[in-house]
């Protein structure tokens, strides 16, 4: 007999997973996740883990608000530790670059909630000691904003579900998804067909297979993103340092490797070799910020798969023609910093039938309207 869930997940990646615990913890009793690798194989396992609620446009800051308040009692709700330190992230500003913008982001995350602020020369070589000082501005900080650890937030889910009754089948594949006139989705798989009441696409860029089988268009392409580890130091810089100007993103982790991410153009595709290209810049970027870098190793780089819409904002809710065909994917590079809220507003959705009034306008109908969440000034530096 073809086994029947209230609720199916299709992926194992932190918005499948998170989905999942917020639907048992909401008390539905029937849940599955299908994974076709390891849990979390995905991009949920080779990313920085950066937190922040700094963005540039209204609903995306408003959203990562309510994340970043979920973060804050991730690990009481998990009973595992997360790793969440909330040090700031730090947006160096040099002089060839234009202060006004940084006063803009800085204005529309105050009227939305944050508390970010502007630093002067001195403060930021106190928060990041080493940097390269000359010609530097300033920068804009929010304190809340921080790091934690991807791994153990995996972990922590996947004792959770588990605890709760849910289910998880790795290395499970769904091929297709077929809706039938009862209303109830069955899930095509090689191990066999699994029915549900509602489906949830958390397939990052394999989201538009699985929704054209049902007619529906995701604009989600792939795209390798890579980052690089050094050997420890001992940890002396605690917030996440954007550099709008050289597009790079670095911290130091808990056992004190820098890992950073520079901007360079990169295949539109699931390739996840690390490239010598990548490496020959980020390694010329990184020393004209933090000068100190050229006497560092570097012992590790590694890809993933970006997730990227138009917009670069995820496609998140009902699908419009099919109300328990539920997407929640194209992340575009800060999936796993909306996921607590991303997980709550879909499993509140299938519970209750309405859709957050934050999570509105992520909706998939927004491209039709004209309505993109875009954030230009970020996404042109490759800051995402
Ligand atoms: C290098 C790098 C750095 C990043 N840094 C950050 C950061 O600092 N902060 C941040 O918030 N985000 C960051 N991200 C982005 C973040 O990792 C993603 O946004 C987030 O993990 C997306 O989660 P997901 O569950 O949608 O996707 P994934 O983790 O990719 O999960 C999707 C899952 O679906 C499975 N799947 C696909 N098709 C099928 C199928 N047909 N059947 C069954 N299973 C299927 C896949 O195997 C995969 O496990 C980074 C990403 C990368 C690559």
């Amino acid at each position: 007999m073809t086994e029947q869930f209230d609720v199916a997940v299709i992926g194992a990646g932190i918005y499948g997973l998170m989905t999942a615990h917020r639907l048992l913890a909401m008390g539905v009793r029937k849940v599955a996740v299908f994974e076709m690798n390891y849990i979390g194989s995905g991009q949920s396992s080779r990313n920085a883990g950066g937190i922040r609620a700094q963005f540039a446009n209204p609903h995306t800051i408003r959203f990562m608000v309510a994340a970043e308040n979920e973060w804050r009692s991730m690990t009481r709700e998990l009973g595992y530790n997360i790793l969440f330190t909330q040090d700031g992230y730090l947006f160096s500003c040099y002089d060839d670059e234009d202060p006004e913008l940084y006063a803009l982001h800085r204005k529309l995350q105050n009227e939305n909630g944050v508390k970010s602020v502007w630093l002067e020369p001195d403060a930021v070589a106190e928060h990041v000691p080493g940097i390269n000082r000359e010609g530097l501005a300033g920068a804009n900080f929010h304190s809340l904003d921080g790091i934690l650890h991807h791994d153990a937030v995996i972990s922590g889910l996947i004792f959770s579900i588990r605890r709760n009754g849910g289910k998880i089948y790795e290395y499970t594949p769904v091929s297709k998804v077929e809706m039938g006139h009862d209303g109830k989705a069955t899930l095509h798989t090689p191990n066999g067909n699994f029915q549900a009441d509602y489906v949830v696409n958390a397939t990052a860029a394999y989201a538009p297979g699985i929704a054209s089988g049902l007619g529906i268009s995701l604009p989600i392409k792939p795209v390798r993103r890579e980052l690089v580890a050094t050997e420890p130091l001992q940890f002396f810089m605690k917030p996440m340092l954007v550099s709008l100007k050289y597009g790079i993103t670095i911290h130091q982790s808990l056992r004190g490797e820098f890992i950073g991410h520079t901007s360079i153009a990169e295949p539109e595709n699931f390739d996840l070799k690390a490239s010598f290209a990548f490496m020959v810049k980020y390694a010329r970027d990184i020393t004209k910020l933090l000068p100190f870098m050229k006497n560092v190793r570097i012992v590790r780089q590694w890809a993933g798969t970006y997730d990227m819409t138009p917009d670069n904002s995820p496609v998140l809710g009902p699908a419009p023609s099919i109300p328990n065909f539920i997407n929640a994917a194209g992340s575009s590079g800060h999936g796993f910093m909306m996921s607590p809220a991303v997980g709550k507003f879909i499993a509140e959705y299938i519970t209750t039938g309405r859709v957050n009034e934050l999570m509105r306008p992520f909706s998939l109908e927004r491209f039709g309207k004209g309505e993109p969440l875009t954030e230009l000034v970020l996404s042109q530096r490759g800051v995402l």
